[in-house]
C-alpha cells in the first residue's frame, strides 16, 4: 500500500498527537502512526506542569484537563529519608491564572485524548504500524516511510516531511543517524498505580542514593509513583521480584513507604530505560525529530511532556512555513532548532546537573534543608520546574521584583 501525504508522524505521544493536531488545523494531509494500539499506557510519572496549559489552549483543549478530571498540583515536596521541604508554585502577575498549579493525569487517559482531538482535527490515525525504514529520494532527502501494519505488512507512506516522535528511543532518530546516548546518565524506571492513597496537593520527590521516586494524585484518585534508579542499582535485585526490589529502595524513602501503607497495586511494575540520550540535530532534509525522540533527559523535574508540547507548536510553526514555501524550508527548520535550544538547553542543563548532584548524599541534605530554611528558594526552584519561568529571567532585576510580588 502506498499514500502520499504533506507530513508522516510516527509516534502518537503528545509531541507527535500535538504536531499533527497543528498541522492538520493548519490545513495540511497529516498521517499519524503509533506501533501501539490506544488507548496505551506510558510508564511516566503523569505530572504536567503548569506550562502545558497555554500550549494545549493553543490547539483548542483549554478544558481538556479538567474534562479529564486532572488532579490540581499546587507545587513539588522534596524529600530525604531525614528532611522534607516544600515549594509552591508562584503565580507571577502576567503568567496567567494556570501558572498557580500543575495537573496529575493518567498517560492512558490524556494520551488517547490528544490524539482523538487530532483525529477530529482531520489526521488519518493509523494505530499497531510501527515505523520500519526511511524512503529516501535521487537526492539523499528523506521523502517517506515504511510501516510494519498489524498483519505484518509493509505500508509505503510518501511524505513531504517525515516527524520522528517516538519516544526516548526513537528507531527514526537511529535510522536518521543521529541519535547518542548519554552513557553516564544510565537511570532505568518503575512505574505503578495504586488505589487506597490519600490524595496528597503536592507532587512528590523521594530522594535516594542516585536515584528516587516521584509520585503524584492523578485522576480518579489514582495515586501515581515511579522509581529511577542506576542500572547498577537494578543489576543488585538479583532473583527478587520488582516488589521486593521497591521495598529495599523504600526503606530509605519512610513518608513513601507510610503513604503506601495500605495500598493497593492496580497493576504490574513497568520498567523502562535506559532513559538518556540526546540527538546531534533535530532536523535533516525531509525529516525532523520533536519530543523525546529529540533528546531526553530525565524525569526529576517532570518536564517531559512541557518539552514535548512546546517542541510541537515550534516544529508546526516551522513545518507550515517550509511545505508553503520550499524554498525557504532549511531557514525555517533552523529556526525550529534554534527556539528549541533557545527554550530546552538551560533547563536540560539543569537536569543533568541534577542528576549528578543526586550521587552525593551530603549535596541532596544540603540542598533540601537550605530549601526547608529558605521557602521562598524552594518556591524559586519549584517554579522554575514548572516552565512558566525561563531561567534566563533570573538575570533581569524586574523578575526578581515580580517574584517577590507574586502569590
Ligand atoms: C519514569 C518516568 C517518569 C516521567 N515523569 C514525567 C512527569 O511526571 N512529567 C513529565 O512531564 N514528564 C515525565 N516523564 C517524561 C515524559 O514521559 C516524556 O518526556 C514524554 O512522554 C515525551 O512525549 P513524546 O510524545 O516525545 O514521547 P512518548 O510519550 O514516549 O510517545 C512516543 C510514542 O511513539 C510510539 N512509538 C515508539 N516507537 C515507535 C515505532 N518504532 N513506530 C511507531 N511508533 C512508535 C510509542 O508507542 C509512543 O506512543 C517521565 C518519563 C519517565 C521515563
Amino acid at each position: 500500500v502506498s499514500t502520499d501525504v504533506d507530513v508522516l508522524v510516527v509516534g502518537a505521544g503528545p509531541a507527535g498527537a500535538a504536531t499533527a493536531l497543528q498541522l492538520a488545523r493548519d490545513g495540511f494531509d497529516v498521517t499519524l502512526a503509533d506501533k501501539k494500539a490506544f488507548p496505551r499506557g506510558k510508564p511516566c510519572g503523569e505530572f504536567l506542569s503548569p506550562e502545558c496549559l497555554p500550549y494545549l489552549r493553543a490547539l483548542g483543549l483549554e478544558d481538556l484537563l479538567t474534562r479529564l478530571g486532572a488532579w490540581r498540583v499546587r507545587g513539588m515536596r522534596l524529600s530525604t529519608a531525614a528532611v522534607a521541604s516544600e515549594g509552591r508554585f508562584r503565580r507571577l502577575p502576567d503568567r496567567g491564572e494556570h501558572a498557580a498549579h500543575g495537573y496529575g493525569v493518567r498517560r492512558e487517559v490524556f494520551d488517547d485524548a490528544l490524539v482523538r482531538a487530532a483525529i477530529a482535527a482531520g489526521v488519518r490515525f493509523l494505530p499497531r504500524h510501527a515505523f520500519d525504514a526511511l524512503s529516501l529520494d535521487d537526492g539523499g532527502a528523506v521523502a517517506g516511510a515504511a510501516l510494519r501494519g498489524p498483519d505484518g505488512a509493509l505500508v509505503h507512506v510518501g511524505a513531504r516531511w517525515v516527524v520522528g516522535a517516538d519516544g526516548v528511543h526513537s528507531a527514526v532518530a537511529r535510522a536518521l543517524g543521529l541519535q547518542r546516548r548519554i552513557r553516564w546518565l544510565d537511570q532505568f524506571a518503575l512505574t505503578a498505580h495504586y488505589r487506597g492513597v490519600e490524595r496528597f496537593p503536592a507532587a512528590e520527590v523521594h530522594l535516594l542514593r542516585g536515584g528516587f521516586f516521584a509520585a503524584t494524585t492523578v485522576d480518579s484518585g489514582i495515586y501515581s509513583v515511579n522509581l529511577v534508579v542506576p542500572r547498577t542499582a537494578l543489576q543488585q535485585r538479583g532473583t527478587a521480584t520488582w516488589d521486593a526490589f521497591v521495598h529495599t529502595q523504600l526503606v530509605t524513602a519512610p513518608a513513601l513507604a507510610a503513604r503506601l501503607g495500605g495500598a493497593t497495586r492496580l497493576a504490574p511494575w513497568r520498567g523502562v530505560g535506559p532513559l538518556g540520550f540526546t540527538t546531534t540535530a533535530p532536523a535533516v532534509p525531509g525529516a525532523a525529530l520533536v519530543g523525546d525522540a529529540a533528546g531526553y533527559v530525565d524525569p526529576l523535574t517532570g518536564e517531559g511532556i512541557y518539552f514535548a508540547l512546546f517542541g510541537a507548536r515550534q516544529l508546526a510553526d516551522s513545518l507550515a512555513q517550509a511545505l508553503h514555501r520550499p524554498a525557504a524550508a532549511t531557514a525555517a527548520l533552523t529556526d525550529y532548532a534554534r527556539r528549541r535550544r533557545s527554550e530546552l538547553a538551560p533547563r536540560l542543563f539543569a537536569a543533568r546537573v541534577l542528576q549528578r548532584g543526586l550521587r552525593h548524599p551530603w549535596i541532596v541534605r544540603t540542598v533540601v534543608r537550605a530549601l526547608q530554611r529558605w521557602p521562598a528558594v524552594a518556591d524559586l526552584v519549584v517554579t522554575l520546574t514548572g516552565d512558566t519561568i525561563h531561567p534566563r529571567e533570573l538575570l533581569r532585576p524586574s523578575f526578581w521584583r515580580a517574584f517577590g510580588a507574586a502569590t
